[in-house]
């Protein structure tokens, strides 16, 4: 896509119209399956799988032109050529409602300006100028704010937790350490608008007494670590981070720490001790990190997607964040749709979605109409929800009910075709392998849980072994130190729960 943002640049130079056309490279729009993605305004006219040498078509039909480029509009059909021009019309668009990734594709991320004029920083002007800490908190807490990374806790309650504690020194904390196989809703919100993490950590900040935060980015996201740096330092050079913001008396500043790939360093006391510089092993809670976090003082953490909505919660106020969603959830979640969907992407949309919405709104249903198995949510945390559960509203409580969890945002969609043992194996090898095995349940019982599963899958598994398999998920759920493996058994007890009769097949078939 840098190569169809040149030859757009060059195409516009070539037509000596720099000083009215401006190419703006932006952040993921979410339509992955379509991308390079390339939007002209006015009009909001989407082109998809722009390839460079498609960039001078684009710049004189259509921008000097005035006339659209038919063959590069979305068809949702290519066999009745029915072609949609403007980008909320697609289907993929239609249902969704943006706030944490209601900036990503509209600015340039590289650019703080851009940000600002697209209201980026008005937020913690508001809190700073007109509000105390105290209204900024409960602000937060009237919102219904849940954690997206997952857990679902009121994320006002926590920060009046963190502002409650006595301390002169506190840390502000940024998950970006996202692990899950097939997620990538906190990369595309930071590669498209990093300034709403800044914003957000500054507000949170000012909210809890502290002064300083940090992010937690994996390693294996170049471009957003980049982003953020960009942002950062734009940010500390316009007077946004740093001392005195904004002339306040109030100073906060960001540092970004990489996370090295392992996927227990999403767990929060994981991540504390890696900041620390030290191995990345979960500790026993309490004290909890609101009250001994980073070196010991009172600490705040939120993941990416949390923090996202805050600006719009400050800005708009808790009413107009809680006009989408459930009453008990309110405010939109981002998920990463993948696997057998015709459009996989990013769609951020009300909580109590329903999972068929999704799947056949969205995601524009399964490829060769194959019929829906089942979707796995939650990632490897998470289970499988099947066919009869698709009205489903993808919500933390109703999710929980089925014995899969929303987690981060994880979907992966799968058709008749999978292997519903095979897909439990995956999981649970992927905790298998980032269990830190600092606890016994979940360093040898997922081994053994493992080791049955490739009996199974090998023909060499027996009846008992699926009561063994139960009764090992169900003692590692229960004494696990953390959530990884406290969760890690999930995607085996569902698939158990509605797919047993797949699992017994392949006992049966051996013999
Ligand atoms: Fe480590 Fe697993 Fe125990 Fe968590 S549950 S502390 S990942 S061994």
């Amino acid at each position: 896509s840098l190569n169809t943002v040149a030859a757009l640049q060059q195409a516009v130079e070539d037509h000596g119209v720099a000083d009215r056309v401006k190419v703006v490279p932006v952040g993921c729009f979410g339509f992955c399956r379509m991308g390079p993605v390339v939007v002209v305004y006015p009009g909001q006219t989407f082109y998809c799988e722009v390839q460079p040498q498609h960039a001078p078509v684009i710049i004189q039909q259509h921008v000097l032109g005035g006339q659209p480029v038919e063959a590069l509009l979305y068809a949702p059909n290519p066999r009745e050529k029915h072609r949609i021009a403007k980008m909320m019309d697609q289907p993929f668009y239609k249902g969704q409602h943006r706030t944490a990734l209601s900036h990503c594709g509209l600015i340039n991320p590289e650019c703080i300006e851009e940000a600002i004029a697209a209201d980026r920083y008005f937020a913690l002007a508001k809190a700073l100028l007109e509000m105390t800490p105290a209204q900024v908190i409960e602000e937060v807490k009237r919102s219904g704010l849940r954690g997206r990374g997952g857990g679902g806790f009121p994320t006002g309650r926590k920060w009046e937790l963190a502002a409650a504690v006595e301390g002169d020194v506190k840390y502000v904390l940024c998950n970006a350490d996202e692990g899950d196989p097939g997620a990538f809703m906190d990369r595309s919100i930071i590669e498209g608008d990093p300034h709403a993490i800044l914003e957000a950590m500054a507000i949170a900040g000012y909210a809890i007494g502290a002064q300083h935060g940090y992010i937690y980015v994996r390693a294996e996201y170049p471009v957003a670590v980049h982003r953020l740096e960009i942002a950062i330092r734009q940010a500390r050079e316009l007077g946004l981070l740093g001392e005195n913001i904004l002339g306040t008396g109030f100073s906060f500043d960001i540092d970004i720490r990489l996370g090295a790939g392992a996927f227990v360093c999403g767990e929060e006391t994981a991540l504390i001790a890696s900041i620390e510089g030290q191995r990345g092993l979960p500790r026993p809670r309490p004290p909890f990190p609101a009250q001994k976090g980073l070196w010991g003082k009172p600490t705040l953490n939120n993941n990416v997607e949390t923090y996202a909505n805050v600006p719009y919660i400050i800005l708009h106020g808790a009413e107009a964040f809680r006009s989408v969603g459930t009453e008990k959830s309110p405010g939109t979640k981002v998920f990463a749709v993948a696997g057998n969907v015709m459009n996989t992407g990013l769609v951020e949309v009300p909580i109590g979605t329903t999972l068929r919405e999704i799947v056949y709104g969205m995601a524009g249903g399964i490829p060769k109409g194959r019929p829906f198995k089942a979707a796995q949510t939650g990632g490897p945390s998470g289970g499988c929800i099947p066919a009869h559960l698709l009205d489903i509203p993808m919500d933390y409580e109703p999710l929980n009910e089925v014995g899969s969890m929303m987690g981060s945002g994880g979907l992966i969609v799968m058709d008749d075709q999978s292997c519903m043992v095979d897909v439990a194996r995956f999981y649970l090898q992927f905790t298998q392998d980032e269990s830190c095995g600092k606890c016994p349940p979940c360093r040898i019982g997922t081994k053994r849980m493992l080791e049955i599963l490739d009996r199974i899958v090998e023909g060499e598994g027996t009846m008992e072994d699926l009561d063994e398999l139960e009764r090992l998920a169900n003692g590692i759920k229960a004494t696990a130190l953390c959530g990884l493996g406290q969760t890690a058994p999930n995607p085996v007890l569902s698939t158990l729960r509605y797919f047993r009769e797949e699992y017994e097949a392949h006992v049966r078939d051996k013999h």
